[in-house]
This record gives structure tokens, sequence and C-alpha cells, in this order.
């Protein structure tokens, strides 16, 4: 598996006295961590290293160092809308939030559902993506629904997974056919999962808040059911779905009956659906219109709880941007989804950690496992390792929109918000992709 970036000189860093967290390798403690051409070369007592020459050296005093966050679910809008993000705008958002790898989604104009396409949003990533990149391609032509696409042909170009991220896949008859080639082309298929016959013409979720803006809902079985279909087939074809943007808690549960009884089936949550619930749409701020929308307290409470559990295997921020003037537009007509890249880790950290319902350590380990249902490695803080890392000081306050953001758009769902953590520097694949503007570092 490929992901592409820019060619960014490997970093030679010592991060001295950082508090250095990571779950997977049992690190949670104050040490010096050095990165030698890219690569982490030895982790130290705090203190104790010494910066080679021409080292960078950051005083980490205060800052914690995780592994970096890997998001299996962007939209770069690239090609075709370039001017609400594009590869180099969506990288550097992805990069500013810590993430040293991220995935595209294929609901592009062209959609990504041919080699040439594909092949040319790869040599675009080689020529600007700041953090490395993996393209997903459409399971059928055009998203229509009707017809697989070439799925051999584009896994062999580089097609790190299949989806048609969006909109769902109908018919049953047509995904029975996607998992039967899945297999064959080796990669996972990522699901958005709808019952467009339940979703109908819904702008939110069906429940108390609807009824009461007399506003179209969407009910959380047109996901729940789908999510039933699709694990009962993968499970009768053997084949291996990734069930993107849960929202509902009776997906949980369907999820949790699936992986007991041995599908291949992993799944993600996005922030602002752990954090937040449809009472937000009150407001009938457009930002808080997405799909799948955000539902009821007792949803939010069993997404938590599948983090917890690992039911939901990791945090994808389905960062989608719109543009202003797309926004602006009333409620029932604004496009649905919210950007996510540069908000995803401090949101979580805000509402969940510092709020004392979920462990930190938690909160990295699925933020840090968005990879690992493509077959894509997971970050790790360990000698050897090409070093992927996120330096975040988990005391600084901000506000979002207030410091501007990398990205091309400005659709965030915790707009105007104060959270808690800011990320000061990432290094993604050995080299640095971000650093923050006030943040000093010295060399030697
Ligand atoms: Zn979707
Ligand atoms: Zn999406």
């Amino acid at each position: 598996m490929i992901l592409d970036r820019a060619t960014i000189p490997p970093a030679t860093v010592l991060v001295r006295c950082a508090h250095l967290l990571d779950p997977r390798t049992g690190l949670d403690g104050p040490g010096d961590l050095l990165v030698r051409d890219g690569t982490v070369a030895e982790i130290g007592e705090p203190g104790g290293l010494e910066a080679p020459a021409g080292a960078e050296v950051v005083e980490g005093e205060g800052l914690h160092a995780f592994p970096g966050f890997v998001d299996p679910h962007v939209h770069l809008r690239t090609p075709g809308r370039e001017d609400e993000e594009d590869i180099q705008t969506g990288t550097r958002a992805a990069a500013a939030g810590g993430f040293c790898a991220i995935l595209a989604m294929p609901n592009t104009d062209p959609v990504v559902d041919s080699a040439p396409v594909l092949l040319s949003l790869r040599e675009r990533a080689r020529a600007e993506a700041r953090v490395p990149t993996g393209f997903t391609a459409a399971v059928t032509v055009g998203q229509g629904g009707v017809e697989l696409t070439e799925m051999a042909e584009l896994a062999d170009a580089g097609a790190i997974g299949f989806t048609d991220d969006g909109l769902p896949l109908r018919s049953a008859r047509m995904m029975r056919q996607a998992l039967q080639y899945q297999k064959l082309a080796g990669r996972t298929l990522a699901l958005h999962e709808e019952d467009p016959s339940l979703s109908g013409d819904g702008v939110m979720h069906e429940g108390e808040v609807s009824a009461l803006l007399g506003l179209a809902g969407i009910p959380s079985i047109s996901e729940s059911a789908i999510v039933a279909r699709d694990c009962q087939l993968a499970q009768y074809e053997g084949g291996r779905i990734h069930v993107q943007h849960v929202s509902a808690r009776e997906t949980v549960e369907v999820l949790e009956r699936a992986k007991a009884a041995g599908v291949e089936v992993t799944a993600e949550a996005t922030p602002h659906h752990l954090l937040l619930t449809h009472d937000a749409v009150r407001s009938l701020d457009t930002h808080t219109k997405m799909n799948p929308p955000l539902r009821a307290e007792a949803d939010r409470q069993a997404l938590i709880e599948g983090l917890r559990s690992g039911v939901l295997d990791c945090v994808a921020t389905d960062h989608a941007p719109h543009s202003r003037e797309e926004k602006e537009q009333p409620f029932e007509l604004a496009p649905m989804g919210v950007t996510g890249l540069e908000t995803a880790f401090a949101a979580i950290h805000t509402d969940l950690v510092v709020s004392g319902v979920v462990e930190l350590g938690l909160v990295v380990e699925r933020m840090t496992a968005g990879g690992e249902p493509f077959g894509l490695h997971v970050p790790r803080i360990e000698p050897g390792a090409a070093a992927d890392i996120c330096l975040v000081d988990l005391s600084a306050e901000w506000e979002v929109g207030e410091a501007g953001y990398e990205s091309r758009s400005a659709n965030n769902a915790f707009t105007g918000r104060r959270l808690t953590g800011r990320v000061r520097m990432t290094i993604a694949a050995g080299a640095v992709a971000f650093r923050e503007r006030s943040f000093a570092i010295g060399a030697v």
C-alpha cells in the first residue's frame, strides 16, 4: 500500500522533556525523543539525550508527544471544487490537526472511478501533499450504483480502498457483487450507510427536535438496517467492510453482534457525532447539518461506549469543506457536511478527556487507528519506526475560527467554541509537516 506525498527533507529533531504517550507500546511518561533523518532513533530519560549536530531542538516541557493521527475519511474536493479545498490546503489542514496520514474520498468531479483519474490525483499528491495521502476509488461507475468499477485495475493503480461515500449502495445485489470483487482486489469496502427510501428528503435526525422545527427527519433505522444487511452480506461472501461515520445507537448494536459473529467489519465515528446532538440543530445553524445527522443523546452515549469497547475502531473526521455561499443558504437547502481536521483532537480532548469521560490514551489509540481497516500500518513511537509524531499542548486554550484555518473552508461544527489542546508540531513519515507559527524552535 502506497500513500503519496510531496518530497520534504527528512527531519532530525530532538524533543526534550515531553510527556511521551503511545498506548500501543506502553510508553507513558516524561522523556526525550530523538528523530534522526526521519526515523525514531532513540527514546531516553528526560534531559538524557544529546542533540546531534544540525538537529532542531524542541523544548517539550508541558507538551505531549503522541503517534501521529490517521484519518480514514477526508474530502479533498479535488478534482472539481478546488475553491473549497485542494490537496495542498487539505493536507496542510490535516498536518495542523496532528494527522500524519489521510485517506481521500472519491466523490469528486469527475468521480475517481478510473485509473487515469486516480493516477493523476496521485501525481498531484506527490507534488502538493504535506502528509502521506491515500486515495480511495469508487465502487460503482460515476457512483451511479449501477455498474461496478474496474476494481482490480484500480487497486493496481494504487486505490487504497473502495467507497461510494456520499451515497449508499442501494441494491443488495450490487453490494454482493462488490464484495466478490473486493476480495479479488484485496481492498476494503468502505460504506456510507443509509437506506434512501427511509432517509427520504430528511435534513436532520428524526426525533423530537425535527418535530418541533417541522423539518423532515432521517430515522436511525435508515442507517442501522443497511448496516445489518451489509454485515450479513459480508459474512455470506467472506468480504471485508468498513462502516463510515456511525451515528446511531442501533448501528452500534448491530456492529457489536456482527463482530461477535466473526464478520470482518470495522467502523469509524466522527468527532461531531461523538460530541454533539440534534439539540444543536435548534439554532438552524447550517454548521450542524451533515449526513448522517447529529442524533440524540442516547446515540451519542452509545458511540462513546462503542469507542471505549472497540466496537468502533477509529475516529474519522469526514472533513467535508463547503463554500461560505453554499452554507449560508437556509437550513433545508444548505449542503450537508462540516470540516474537522483542525478541530478533531481538541474537540474530543475538551469534551471527553478534560471532563473525565474517557482516558487520553484511548483517544490517542482510536485517532491513530484509522489506517488499520485498510491494511495500513499504525504509527508507533518506537526506535526504528518512521517518525509519525504530533506534539500537543494539552493546556493551550483557543477559540475555533479565531486563529484561522489551513483549510480553504471554514464550515466547522465547533465554530466559536473554546477548546483546550493545540497541536504545535506534526512530523509525518519522517518529515516536519506542520509547525504552529507561534511555536519557536531552537537549533544547535
Ligand atoms: Zn458519507
Ligand atoms: Zn464523507
